[in-house]
């Protein structure tokens, strides 16, 4: 039976990373999968995390089942986190969440609730957007449509198509957005484009969903929330993804958490009965140990203040370095207006190198990029900037 199988091919992020790894140039420079990198293209361990970690390992007295929906600390840390201490939608339990094995199943979990318990036919995401995104959700029956988002001449959103194509999206449709941080262009939408986009939601009543996968990479935890919780505080219904991997360094620990917002109470509870048989399905309950460490965090002020000031240290690097690249590639000699990278959020940029410029500088160079010309700016350090900007000032030529 497994003979007639076709090999799939290699996912075009994760793939890379394996290239990347075989490849045995000294001088090699990886932007392409989206880890945060220190100044030494390391990620260790955050400190908060590994205090947790430290008491964690000594009070642990079981390794006995979560509940379905997860640990219930965890849960309402990540509420809290997304709308504030002192929500109301939180004390009117409108919001209910369940943790997940990260993001992407946060996203799984959403795409199986929408297609087969509310019977969402279609769901839209930005052009362009995470590769993962599609797959995602048309593994899980959705048919994937796309809305514009990007201007690739003026490297920025496009927000008049984006507008447009929002319009004409039915009523009973999902729409997904990008908290913030918006992966692979690193632009988002200015809080009073929110507010244009909510108008729309509103007045069309297609469904929005939030991916949120880089809380505090952007300007800061409370920051890149402002637009959820726009949408949060104005809509009886709305989904939102979380994930834990960038913001805590968790990615290998899969912690993540969907959260779904009815209008009231009663309706929150039966939808998430229904997001809970769902999980069920899938793995049943979520795994313990990096749940229990974002929430022994996020309960602990002065360790919640040390995770703060360890994201905000990853923030600002990534934004000295969007900089930097900047201005190094202008002393390399580039004829190219490339100021817009300073101006986006995030880790990532849409660098506007073309395919085939991609590839020379992966083949020449060693210099590893994603195809769509997606760059990790965490990849980019003070040692390896100028040979960088230089290779990518000769491949430009
Ligand atoms: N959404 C976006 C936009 C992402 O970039 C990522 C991670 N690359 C995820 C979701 C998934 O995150 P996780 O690793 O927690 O599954």
């Amino acid at each position: 039976m497994f003979e007639s199988l076709v090999k799939a091919p290699a996912d075009p992020i994760l793939g890379l990373a394996d290239i990347f790894r075989a490849d045995e140039r000294i001088n090699k420079i990886n932007l392409s999968v989206g880890i945060y990198k220190d100044e030494n293209t390391l990620t260790p361990v955050l400190n908060s995390v590994k205090k947790a970690e430290t008491y964690l390992l000594k009070n642990e007295q079981s390794k006995t089942y979560l509940p379905i929906d997860g640990l219930a600390t965890f849960n309402l840390a990540t509420q809290q986190l997304i709308f504030g201490n002192d929500s109301q939608l939180i004390q009117e339990n409108r919001v209910k969440t369940a943790q997940a094995p990260g993001g992407t199943a946060a996203l799984r979990i959403m795409a199986e609730f929408l297609a087969s318990k509310i019977k969402v036919k279609h769901i839209w995401v930005s052009n362009p957007t995470w590769p993962n995104h599609r797959n995602v959700f048309q593994t899980a029956g959705l048919k994937v449509k796309e809305y514009r988002y990007y201007d690739p001449k003026n490297h920025d959103i496009n927000f008049d198509a984006f507008i447009a194509d929002l319009n004409r999206i039915p009523q009973g449709d999902a729409v997904l957005f990008h908290g913030c941080c918006h992966n692979p262009t690193g632009i988002d939408p200015t809080l009073e484009q929110w507010q244009i986009i909510l108008d729309i939601a509103i007045k069309k009543r297609w469904l929005p969903l939030f991916d949120l996968a880089y809380q505090g990479f952007g300007q800061g935890i409370e920051e890149d929330v402002l637009g959820v919780r726009l949408f949060a505080n104005s809509l009886p219904e709305l989904l939102i993804a979380s994930s834990y991997s960038k913001n805590f360094g968790l990615y290998n620990e899969r912690v993540g958490a969907l959260t779904l917002i009815a209008e009231n109470a009663e309706v929150a509870d039966k939808a998430f009965s229904q997001v809970k048989t769902v999980i069920r399905a899938n793995y049943s309950n979520p795994p313990s140990h990096g749940g229990n460490v974002v929430a022994y965090i996020l309960n602990n002020p002065e360790l919640k203040e040390e995770w703060i000031t360890e994201l905000t240290v990853m923030r600002q690097r990534i934004h000295r370095m969007r900089q930097l690249f900047v201005k190094t590639l202008q002393e390399k000699g580039t004829k190219q207006d490339f100021s817009f990278i300073a101006k986006q959020n995030g880790m990532f940029s849409f660098s506007g190198l073309t395919e085939q410029q991609v590839l020379t500088l992966r083949n020449d160079y060693g210099i590893y990029i994603v195809n769509s010309g997606r760059i990790n700016v965490a990849g980019m350090t003070l040692d390896n900037m100028s040979l960088l900007c230089e290779s990518i000032v000769n491949v430009l030529a």
